[in-house]
C-alpha cells in the first residue's frame, strides 16, 4: 500500500466541472469530459502536460443548468475535491470526447477565479490533507456511490470540512443504506436457495462496483451477444488468415472492460468480419439472347452501346472469367450510363452496388481507415460489399473523371489496385487488415469526358462514347419509358393523363437544354405531381358529393387549391375534369405547371448585328451552340478575350485575326480608318459568352475567324448556320472531334446548315437520318469555302464586291 501523504495540492488548480457525481477525497471515479471547456482543460494540461503537478485538477461537481448559456461560467461550487488524473482515454466518435480516471486527494476551497477562458483557473486554499492513499477510505467509495442517487447529501460532505461535521452527515445516508440492504434481502428471502446466494453476492457486488460500468443485467447480455459473435467466428466461412486475426480479436474483446473505447472499436470490427460475404455469391445466369431483349427493352437507341455490352458479356460467357478491361462509359448526364449498368447486373443475376466517386479526394474512402485511428470505417468498397451481402455484384464506380486528390493520398491510385485483376484477390483494406478477394466483382466505371480521368486508370478501362440524343430520341425515350415510369411512381394510369408528343417536344425544346433525358425526366415529375393532385382531388370530391350531408361550396373548392399550391395551375377548371376523362397536358396546361418556357429562340436576335457567329462547342455535358461576339474600338492593336476559355481557344483567335490580316486586301476587309492593316489604331475584343464549362479545343478557329470577317465587312453571318473546325495560320481546316454530339446541339436550337470540316465527312454516318434530313451540311478544306457558306451570297471578293465595306 503506498503513501502518500501528507499531499500538498498546487495553489492553482484548473478547475473541471463534472456533472456525473461527487468525486470525495480517496475516491476514483471515471468522468465523462465533452463540453468544450473541459475538453480544453484535457487537452492542454493533461495531453500535454509532462509533470505531475500538471495532472492535478480540481474537480468541481456542477448541476447542468440547461437555461444558461453554455459559453459563460456557471455559478461554481466553492469546495471542491483536487484529484489525479490517472488515466485519460480519447474517441472521436460519436463526436470528440475523453473518459478521465480520476482519484480524489484533498478538499479545496475556491479563493478566487483567475481565468474563465478557455477552462477555468483558480487560487485555491486547500483544506484537509489525505493521509493513506487510497484503499483505507473505503466508506468514502461506497459514498461515492451513493452519490449518484444523493447528490445533495454527497455535495454537503463534500463541503464538510470539519471531520465532526462530516461524520454528522454520512451516518443518516450509512443508516439509510443498510435499511436498504436489508429491505432488498427480505423481498427475496422466500426464493429458491440459488437465488439466495446471488442476494448474498450482490451488495457485495455493488459496493466495490465502479461507478460508470454496466449494470449486471447489461453485462449479461453482453456477454451474450459476444458468445453469439464468437460463434459466429467458428462457423464463419472465411479465410484462414481472416479467421485467426478475428480468434485473437475476440480472446482481447473478452479480456476488455467494456468501459474502454476500444471495446466498441473491436466488437464493430468482429461484428463487420462476421458479416462480410466472404463467400457468399449469387449464381450467374448469362444468355446472351435474353441479356440482349432485356437491354432492348429497358432502353431505347445507344444501339453502339447494348452492342458493346453484350460482345462483352459474351466473351465473358465464353472464357468464363472477368479479366479484361473494365468498361467505362463515357457521356454527358441523364444519357442512361447508370442505367444500363443496372441491367447488366440483372442480366447476370447479380447485385448492384452503385459507388459514386465525384470529389473523393481521401484514398481512405477506398480503402478504408487504419484501426488505430479513432473513429476509423472501412472504405466504400468492403461497405459496398457489406451492403449487397455477396462477393460478386456489379459495381458502379460512378464518376471516375471527378477523383479528387489531397494531402491524404491519391484515391486513383488506391482504385487502380481494386480494379487491377492482378493484385485484387488480394485487396487490403486498412480498416479490415486482412485480404478481401475482390475478383468476382464485376466493376463497370462512367464518366462525363476522359479529359481528366488519371491516365493510369484510364488505361485500364475500355471507353465507350455514349453521346446525347436527338429530338426524336428522346420524344420516344419519354413516351416508352420515363412517362409509364413516371405514371407508375405517381398512382396513375394513362386513363387519368394523356401526355401527347407535340407536348414532349414543348418540353424537350422550351423547358430543357441537355444532352440526356435527366431534366425532361423531372419536368414530366412535376407534371405527375400537378396531375395527381387534381385526380386525388377529383376523387375526394366525388366522394364528398356522393354524401348528401357535404354539399360542395365554393370556399371547400378554394381550400383546395390553396392547399395544392395553386401557382402550378392557375386555370384549374380544365383540367379538374371528371376522373373518366384523361387529363390531357397540353402547351397551356404545361405553362400552368411549369410555368413559362426557359428558352426561347434567340438565335436571329442575336445574330442581328456584324460581328457574331455560332460556332460548335463539345462538353462533357454533351454539344452546346457557342455564340462568338467580337467588337472594335480605337486603340493600338491590343487583343482582349472573355468569357470561360482555355490557352488553345486564344491561340485560335491569334490565328483567326493573322489570317484575316493578310487576307484583308483580298476581301477589301478595312479597320474604321480604311486601312487594309486590320490592327491599325485599332483594338478587338472577342467575347464567348454564356456557360460557365470552360471552353477549350481548337474547334472555334473557323467560328472566330467568321465572326472577324462579319465584324470587318459589316455584313451579318446566316442566322441559321453554325460552324465548327480547327485553322492553319495558311486558312486550312482541320478536322475536330465531337462531331455528332456538336450537331445535335445545333439541331436541338433550330438551325439549319452546320459547317464541319472536311475530313469529318465520315462522322456524319453517325448522325441520325431523320437529323441529317432537318439540316444541309457543307465541308469545308479552307476558310474561303467556310466564309462562302456562312455569308448569304457567299463572301468572296470578285462576286459581292459593292457589299464589302470596302472605302475603295
Ligand atoms: P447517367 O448515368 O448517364 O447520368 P441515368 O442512367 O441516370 O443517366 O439516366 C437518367 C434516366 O434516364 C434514367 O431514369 C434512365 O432510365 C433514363 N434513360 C436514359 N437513357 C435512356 C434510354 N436510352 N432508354 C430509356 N431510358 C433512358
Amino acid at each position: 500500500m503506498s503513501s502518500l501523504s501528507p499531499i500538498q495540492i498546487p495553489s492553482r488548480l484548473p478547475l473541471l466541472l463534472t456533472h456525473e457525481g461527487v468525486l470525495l477525497p480517496g475516491s476514483t471515479m471515471r468522468t465523462s469530459v465533452d463540453s468544450a471547456r473541459n475538453l480544453q482543460l484535457v487537452r492542454s494540461r493533461l495531453l500535454k502536460g509532462t509533470s505531475l503537478q500538471s495532472t492535478i485538477l480540481g474537480v468541481i461537481p456542477n448541476t447542468p443548468d440547461p437555461a444558461s448559456d453554455a459559453q459563460d461560467l456557471p455559478p461554481l461550487h466553492r469546495i471542491g475535491t483536487a484529484a489525479l488524473a490517472v488515466q485519460v482515454v480519447g474517441s472521436n466518435w460519436p463526436k470528440p470526447h475523453y473518459t478521465l480516471l480520476i482519484t480524489g486527494l484533498c478538499r479545496f476551497q475556491i479563493v478566487q477565479v483567475i481565468k474563465e477562458k478557455p477552462y477555468p483557473v483558480a487560487k485555491v486554499e486547500q483544506l484537509d490533507w489525505l493521509e493513506e492513499f487510497p484503499n483505507t477510505c473505503k466508506t468514502r467509495e461506497e459514498l461515492g456511490e451513493l452519490s449518484e442517487q444523493f447528490y445533495k447529501y454527497a455535495v454537503q460532505i463534500l463541503d464538510a470540512v470539519s471531520l465532526e461535521e462530516r461524520f454528522k452527515m454520512t451516518i443518516p445516508l450509512l443508516v439509510r443504506q443498510i435499511e436498504g440492504l436489508k429491505l432488498l434481502q427480505k423481498t427475496r428471502k422466500h426464493k429458491q436457495d440459488d437465488d439466495k446466494r446471488v442476494i448474498a453476492i450482490r451488495p457485495i457486488r455493488r459496493i466495490t462496483h465502479i461507478p460508470g460500468t454496466l449494470e449486471d443485467e447489461d453485462e449479461d447480455e453482453d456477454n451474450d451477444d459476444i458468445v453469439m459473435l464468437e460463434k459466429k467466428i467458428r462457423t464463419s466461412s472465411m479465410p484462414d488468415q481472416a479467421h485467426k486475426v478475428c480468434v485473437k480479436e475476440i480472446k482481447r474483446l473478452k479480456k476488455m472492460p467494456q468501459s474502454m473505447p476500444e471495446y466498441a472499436l473491436t466488437r464493430n470490427y468482429l461484428e463487420l468480419m462476421v458479416e462480410l460475404p466472404w463467400n457468399k455469391s449469387t449464381t450467374d445466369r448469362l444468355d446472351i439472347r435474353a441479356a440482349r431483349i432485356l437491354l432492348d427493352n429497358d432502353h431505347y437507341a445507344m444501339e453502339k452501346l447494348k452492342k458493346r455490352v453484350l460482345e462483352y458479356l459474351a466473351v465473358r460467357q465464353l472464357k468464363n472469367n472477368l479479366k479484361g478491361p473494365i468498361l467505362c462509359f463515357v457521356g454527358p448526364p441523364g444519357v442512361g450510363k447508370t442505367s444500363v449498368g443496372r441491367s447488366v447486373a440483372k442480366t447476370l443475376g447479380r447485385e448492384f452496388h452503385r459507388i459514386a466517386l465525384g470529389g473523393v479526394c481521401d484514398q481512405s474512402d477506398i480503402r478504408g481507415h487504419r484501426r488505430t485511428y479513432v473513429g476509423s470505417m472501412p472504405g466504400r468498397i468492403i461497405n459496398g460489399l457489406k451492403t449487397v451481402g455477396v462477393n460478386n455484384p456489379v459495381f458502379l464506380l460512378d464518376e471516375v473523371d471527378k477523383l479528387g486528390k489531397s494531402l491524404q493520398g491519391d484515391p486513383a491510385a488506391a482504385l487502380l489496385e481494386v480494379l487491377d485483376p492482378e493484385q485484387n484477390h488480394n485487396f487490403t483494406d486498412h480498416y479490415l487488415n486482412v485480404a478481401f478477394d475482390l475478383s468476382q466483382v464485376l466493376f463497370i466505371a462512367t464518366a462525363n469526358t476522359t479529359a481528366t480521368i488519371p491516365p493510369a486508370l484510364l488505361d485500364r478501362m475500355e471507353i465507350i462514347q455514349v453521346p446525347g440524343y436527338t429530338q426524336e430520341e428522346k420524344i420516344e425515350i419519354a413516351h416508352r419509358h420515363l412517362i409509364p415510369k413516371q405514371l407508375e411512381q405517381h398512382g396513375l394510369t394513362p386513363q387519368q393523363i394523356q401526355i401527347p408528343q407535340v407536348t414532349t417536344l414543348d418540353i424537350i425544346t422550351r423547358y430543357t437544354r441537355e444532352a440526356g433525358v435527366r431534366s425532361l425526366d423531372r419536368k414530366l415529375g412535376a407534371i405527375c405531381r400537378a396531375v395527381a393532385v387534381k385526380v386525388a382531388e377529383g376523387q375526394h370530391r366525388e366522394a364528398r358529393l356522393d354524401r348528401p350531408d357535404v354539399a360542395e361550396g365554393e370556399g371547400y373548392r378554394e381550400h383546395i387549391v390553396e392547399d395544392t399550391k395553386p401557382e402550378s395551375i392557375s386555370d384549374t377548371t380544365d383540367l379538374a375534369l371528371p376522373p373518366e376523362m384523361p387529363i390531357l397536358i397540353d402547351f397551356h396546361a404545361l405553362k400552368d405547371i411549369l410555368g413559362p418556357p426557359m428558352y426561347e429562340m434567340e438565335v436571329s436576335e442575336r445574330l442581328s448585328q456584324p460581328g457574331v457567329a455560332i460556332g460548335l462547342a463539345w462538353t462533357p455535358l454533351g454539344g452546346e451552340i457557342m455564340f462568338v461576339e467580337a467588337s472594335r474600338m480605337d486603340g493600338e492593336g491590343q487583343l482582349t478575350l472573355t468569357g470561360q476559355l482555355g490557352d488553345v481557344m486564344k491561340e485560335s483567335a491569334h490565328l483567326a485575326i493573322s489570317w484575316l490580316r493578310s487576307n484583308a486586301k483580298k476581301y477589301h476587309l478595312t479597320n474604321a480608318s480604311g486601312s487594309f492593316d486590320l490592327l491599325e489604331n485599332t483594338d478587338i475584343h472577342l467575347h464567348f459568352p454564356a456557360g460557365a464549362v470552360t471552353k477549350d479545343g481548337p474547334s472555334a478557329g473557323v467560328t472566330i475567324a467568321t465572326c472577324l470577317a462579319s465584324l470587318f465587312s459589316g455584313r451579318l453571318v446566316c442566322s441559321d448556320v453554325a460552324m465548327t473546325g480547327e485553322i492553319t495560320l495558311r486558312g486550312l481546316v482541320l478536322p475536330v472531334g465531337g462531331i455528332k454530339d456538336k450537331v445535335l446541339a445545333a439541331h436541338r436550337a433550330g438551325l439549319k446548315r452546320v459547317i464541319i470540316p472536311q475530313r469529318n465527312e465520315k462522322d456524319l454516318e453517325e448522325i441520325p437520318g431523320n437529323v441529317r434530313q432537318d439540316l444541309s451540311f457543307v465541308t469545308a478544306t479552307c476558310l474561303d469555302e467556310v466564309l462562302n457558306a456562312a455569308f448569304d451570297g457567299g463572301f468572296t471578293v470578285s462576286t459581292r464586291p459593292g457589299l464589302l465595306n470596302s472605302k475603295l
